[in-house]
């Protein structure tokens, strides 16, 4: 990212970049570029849950969604998520609202009651250690630190985490129990997991007999280009590699539908079903089913899903190429900056000379654009590097939008440059 500049063309930069920032402090912006929300138009498509089920509250095989019961969540609602998230029905659960509560849950039961494989509980162990790739989600971390579990950063590439530090990390150390992966789409960098490095996961000999991989696929619909993205069954190949119980799927339509009010699924292998389940009876008598019938009825089928997720895509796919463009624009050519092109998913990353991402995202504060916070990518909020940043284009209205990363360039600018003048001097 570094280009050579006289000292003459940098001052001259610098002056620039500190007259676009006194114009930009002036216009007192108020943006909000934190979190991957939808947009108000987002939510909107899914208007018509609000007057679902509309009176019906009979389940196809006859259950009175109205009534306890039921834990497994709605067999049809099943059906249409098996294919969207790669498991089959009989080892699918539709839950709640939410796809963190399940993982949060997850990481509870195994603190608290053996897993299938496990020689003890969590708990009983001196130490547990997850591998976290990064960057990646804060809210993974945070659950972790939640529960006292060491976090052991590992590198993402564009194929994945590096599996050859995940393969030796997880091969010579027991307490390393589980992964995190968002395996498309990734969260904040739009990663697409490679067949390879599925392969390699589920295939991996581990020194933890009840090592998980967390799999939160978060983002399995959510294509922002004509490519449907595809990634291998993680399922089917952890059993066909005599792994059958190291994968836990997540997922969730807080993305799709209702974000807060959709349907949250886990999937995993009979044996890890059947442990959640039992885990999960004394928690509770069974999900909102109501709920589960009206997405039924919204979403019908799995294409009904694709076809929901296509108008997703019309609002969100501007928003990004906007990103896109004005960051080339502006930044392009200056070798202080490089972002990604994410084929799907809610977040641009942007890299920044190391050293520079906080003091971007204050200066674009200042100017008021707030953005997610430097180092929420990285465990304990701190990216080693302070050089990535997340964008997350959803929320904002187009012009706001647009707004906000012309400011968030002028800050990249503005503070690239001051730090390339501090070093020369
Ligand atoms: N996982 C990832 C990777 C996410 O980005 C998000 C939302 N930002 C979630 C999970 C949260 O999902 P839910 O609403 O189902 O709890």
């Amino acid at each position: 990212m570094t280009t050579e500049l006289s000292a003459a063309t940098l001052s001259e930069l610098l002056d620039q970049a500190r007259s676009d920032y006194k114009d930009l402090a002036g216009r007192g912006l108020a943006l909000d570029l934190t979190r991957g929300k939808p947009a108000p138009e987002q939510l909107d498509l899914s208007e018509d849950l609000l007057s679902l089920p509309g009176g019906r509250h009979t389940a196809a095989n006859g259950t009175d969604v109205r009534n306890y019961g039921g834990l497994q969540g709605l067999p049809e609602l099943r059906e249409i998520f098996s294919d969207v998230l790669q498991v089959p029905v009989p080892q699918l659960l539709a839950a709640g609202n939410s796809s963190l509560e399940l993982m949060h849950d997850s990481i509870v039961h195994a603190l608290l009651s053996v897993l299938p494989g496990a020689e003890s509980r969590w708990v009983d162990q001196e130490r547990i250690a997850f591998l976290c790739p990064v960057p990646g989600y804060d809210r993974h971390f945070a659950l972790c630190e939640r529960f006292g579990i060491d976090m052991i950063q590992v590198p993402m590439t564009a194929d994945g985490p590096d599996m050859d530090t995940v393969e030796r990390l997880v091969a010579e150390d027991p307490s390393v129990k589980g992964i995190w992966c968002v395996p498309k789409y990734s969260n904040p960098d739009g990663v697409v997991y490679s067949d390879e490095t599925v392969r390699r996961l589920a295939a991996m000999p581990t020194a933890a007999p009840d090592f998980r991989i967390f799999w939160d696929n978060a983002y399995a619909a959510h294509h922002l280009t004509d490519e449907q993205v595809q990634i291998v069954d993680v399922l089917a190949a952890c059993e066909e590699s005599g792994h059958a119980d190291r994968a836990f799927v997540f997922g969730s339509t807080s993305k799709i539908t209702a974000a807060g009010a959709g349907v949250a699924f886990f999937g995993s292998s009979p044996a890890n079903v059947s442990w959640l389940l039992a885990n999960n009876g004394k928690r509770s008598i069974g999900p909102d089913k109501i709920n589960q019938l009206r997405h039924v009825m919204f979403l019908r089928d799995a294409d009904g899903v694709r076809a929901h997720m296509e108008r997703q895509r019309a609002l969100l796919a501007p928003k990004f190429a906007a990103v896109a463009r004005i960051l080339d624009a502006e930044l392009g050519a200056t070798g202080l900056a490089e972002w990604t092109a994410p084929k799907g998913g809610y977040f641009v990353t942007l890299t920044v000379p190391d050293g520079c991402a906080k003091e971007v995202v204050r200066r674009a504060a200042e100017a008021g654009i707030v953005l997610t916070p430097a180092g929420a990518t990285h465990p304990y909020g701190d990216d080693p590097r302070d050089a990535v940043i997340r964008i997350a284009p959803s929320y904002p209205g187009l012009a706001e939008l647009e707004a906000a990363i012309e400011g968030l360039a002028v800050c990249v600018r503005l503070v690239g440059y001051e730090q390339r003048a501090a070093a020369q001097s």
